[in-house]
């Protein structure tokens, strides 16, 4: 299954399957099956105390059409929404705020977008908000860090670059991206024969010699995010299956990684068993 952006960045932020599918308005099951696609380990299982004051602000909240957010949680006597966390009370308005800006507001908040009761973070102001054209926050207060972190995410930069090189932490990279519409930087794609091209060489002969790391002195490289030996790697590569004991080259030349001249256990023993048959004798295995 394709991964819905948006719903892939939650997960690696670490939110739980209800959270990410009351916020984003899609199924748990959704979710799950996201969560097992991208090879993530499963949430856990039952109820899970929220984590932090805006993990439970999300979980007492119902997305609606037009991007508002409903409050399902408590409200004081008041009628003002709000949560209790840790013996803290907030209002569901600072909690989205501070989603949004990460700071806390200054006065009251309201939000400005028309919908009666909305604590959507990307419609939340307080009461400092000076308004001006653009879209919305545009004319808010100095925000530095977050228009920081919009210029690296308009230039393409990763969530985890951008949370090692401004230090701010990861769902807050994931949250504004989400709210400023910004898609997640493609990783590039690189083929293994493009992997294996850039650490290789013609060498006299029609060999392949290694010009890239090695490990206790055998080529290694790193794909998929797993570490291979090259030679193991470049055989599965060009044969289609795992390789059978050492892999070694059987062209007789011993730096030789080109994948063809390669041999496994099971190629040795079968071209012995042919040169026995046609010479009578045994050939060394
Ligand atoms: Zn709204
Ligand atoms: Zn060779």
């Amino acid at each position: 299954m394709t991964v819905r952006a948006d719903v892939a960045e939650l997960l690696h932020a670490g939110y739980g399957d209800r959270t990410i599918a009351r916020r984003l308005g899609v199924t748990a099951a959704s979710v799950t099956a996201a969560r097992a696609t991208l090879g993530l380990p499963p949430g856990r299982a039952g109820h899970k105390p929220a984590g932090s004051p805006e993990d439970l602000f999300w979980r007492r909240t119902k997305p609606v059409d037009g991007g508002h957010l409903e409050w399902t949680g408590h409200r004081t006597n008041k009628g003002v929404a709000a949560i209790k966390w840790q013996g803290t009370a907030y209002t569901a308005g600072r909690i989205a705020y501070r989603i949004r800006y990460g700071e806390d507001p200054v006065g009251h908040t309201h939000a400005p977008c028309g919908y009666d009761g909305c604590v959507a973070p990307a419609h939340v102001e307080d009461s400092k908000v000076v308004t001006r054209k653009g879209r919305p926050g545009a004319g808010r207060k100095a925000n530095a860090d977050r228009g920081q972190i919009v210029a690296l995410l308009l230039d393409g930069h990763t969530d985890d670059a951008i949370r090692r090189e401004l230090r701010v932490d990861a769902k807050r990279i994931a949250v504004i991206r989400r709210e400023e519409d910004i898609a997640r930087a493609p990783r590039p794609v690189v083929t293994f024969a493009e992997k294996w091209a850039a650490h290789t060489v013609p060498a006299d002969g029609g060999h392949v010699a290694w010009t890239g790391r090695r490990r206790e002195n055998t080529p290694s490289l790193v794909y998929r995010g797993r570490e291979y030996s090259a030679r193991r790697a470049a055989f599965e590569e060009h044969y289609g299956r795992e390789p059978v004991g050492n892999v070694l080259p059987g062209c007789g030349w011993e730096p030789c990684v080109r994948p063809d001249h390669l041999e496994d256990r099971t190629i040795r023993q079968a071209l012995s068993t042919q040169l026995a048959s046609i010479f009578g004798t045994g050939a060394a295995a």
